[in-house]
């Protein structure tokens, strides 16, 4: 069974144009190849731990924010929504939708540069290429061979950042790094989606955590413009939109549930208008360039994206949600103490590699390089709860690793330019 080639239009990804995978399979009765690519990643370790993974709040801030697999799976909608829209390939952007953050370490973006900076001058960290390694190499559940034995298109769209040095060493499924030629318009659809959502999900959730108030949502590019729309809509023409009002979790319930429902209705307009934009444009491009072909989609310049109108809104509520929200001086304060957690971990299993939980430590010629790869694995795997309380267990049980950080190289936390 594969993708219906008569939906499917002549540009997308399919099961005829497929460059296949590492090691043969018997094929499905039930499932097409993408659809079994998905399921690969549902049910693979990695995907489960985005469960305990911050987006951009912790776990430890409450019950009500997105995690990493929250925003996996909302990704996953807007990306079949558009997929669905442009005859393109659903399957594989369902898989790459909820693969794609499957290599970020516990903590956000903010453990992603931690381990970055341990691994200096030990072939770095970066979670795209630890989501391909993972996905390569590090999940284990067929006998028959390490990783997932994904198709070559999931896998390339997986590794969406990389840098030509790293390019250099992956061979095929990197070569679009190096010559610049563009992804599978999935994969475009995917990066698209990932941005709608994180940004349209921050701002409701930094509201939720009191990071925002109702005065400081209005201030977000498109906020106001999409207030006026949905308060033009009949059944929301009674709305009134927050000004003042205590929509904290000490407010009348009352107050609390309507600012916030009235806010949460505005965001959802902003979103609306942001995938109609980016599907009506691509839409445009695709009659325009006319691709017959996928090879022809990777010789165009990029095919999907939002009008010019849009991508200087766009840019400016990523300019806003930088400001705002990812550094609020609460959620910088917050990730300056899971830092240094995370760092002094690092150091701890790099001088004792036999205190990884649940991994028995082969030592007989292993390199460093190696020690610290190892550890770099065995930490991004974790979830924000388990990296505390592997801490935790280290300060009682071996104290002495975790005290002379300070004789060991640690770079200094800067949070990378990467959203969420
Ligand atoms: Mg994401």
């Amino acid at each position: 069974m594969s993708p219906d080639s008569d939906t499917l239009a002549l540009y997308a990804v399919s099961a005829l144009n497929s460059r296949g995978r590492q090691h043969a399979v018997e094929p499905s009765h039930d499932r097409n190849p993408f659809q079994r690519d998905y399921t690969r990643i549902l049910h693979s370790r990695a995907f489960r731990r985005l469960q305990g993974k911050t987006q951009v709040f912790s776990a430890a801030d409450g019950d009500m924010f997105r995690t990493r697999m929250s925003h996996s799976l909302e990704v996953e909608q807007l990306s079949r929504s558009i997929a669905r829209q442009l005859r393109l390939n659903e399957d594989l952007c369902a898989a790459l939708a909820i693969g794609h953050d499957i290599g970020h370490p516990p903590f956000g973006h903010m453990g992603q540069d931690v381990i970055n900076g341990m691994m200096k001058g030990h072939g770095g960290f970066e979670h795209n290429h630890q989501a391909l390694r993972l996905v390569d190499e590090l999940e284990g559940c067929y006998p028959e061979h390490l990783g997932l034995n994904l198709l070559f298109e999931t896998r390339e769209g997986l590794l969406k950042h990389c840098s030509p040095a790293r390019a250099r060493t992956l061979g095929d499924v990197a070569v679009r790094h190096l010559d610049g030629t563009s992804p599978p318009l999935e994969v475009q659809v995917v990066d698209h989606a990932d941005a709608i959502a994180y940004l349209h999900a921050d701002l409701e959730d930094a509201m939720v955590r009191g990071i925002l108030s109702a005065q400081d949502v209005r201030d977000a590019p498109g906020f106001m413009a999409a207030w006026e729309r949905t308060a033009s809509k009949m059944r929301y023409r009674d709305l009134k939109l927050p000004e003042n009002e205590d929509l904290s979790d000490q407010a009348h319930p009352e107050t609390q549930r309507m600012g916030r429902a009235t806010l949460q209705a505005v965001i959802r307009e902003m979103m609306s208008t942001a995938m109609n934009d980016l599907i009506v444009c691509s839409r445009a491009a695709l009659v325009e360039a006319q691709p017959a072909s996928l090879d022809e989609v990777r010789q165009s310049p990029p095919l999907i994206g939002f009008s010019p109108e849009h991508l200087a809104r766009h840019k400016a509520l990523r300019k806003f949600s930088r400001e705002r929200i990812y550094d609020h001086p609460e959620v910088s304060r917050v990730r300056q103490v899971q830092a240094q957690a995370l760092r002094e971990l690092f150091c701890a299993f790099v001088q004792d590699p036999s205190q990884m939980s649940g991994r028995r430590w082969v030592s007989d010629g292993t390199s460093k390089a190696d020690v610290h790869r190892a550890v770099a694995d065995h930490i991004a795997g974790m979830t924000d709860h388990f990296a505390l309380a592997e801490h935790a267990r280290l300060r009682l049980e071996a104290p002495h690793l975790l005290a002379p950080l300070a004789v060991m190289e640690t770079p200094p936390v800067r949070r990378s330019r990467a959203m969420p």
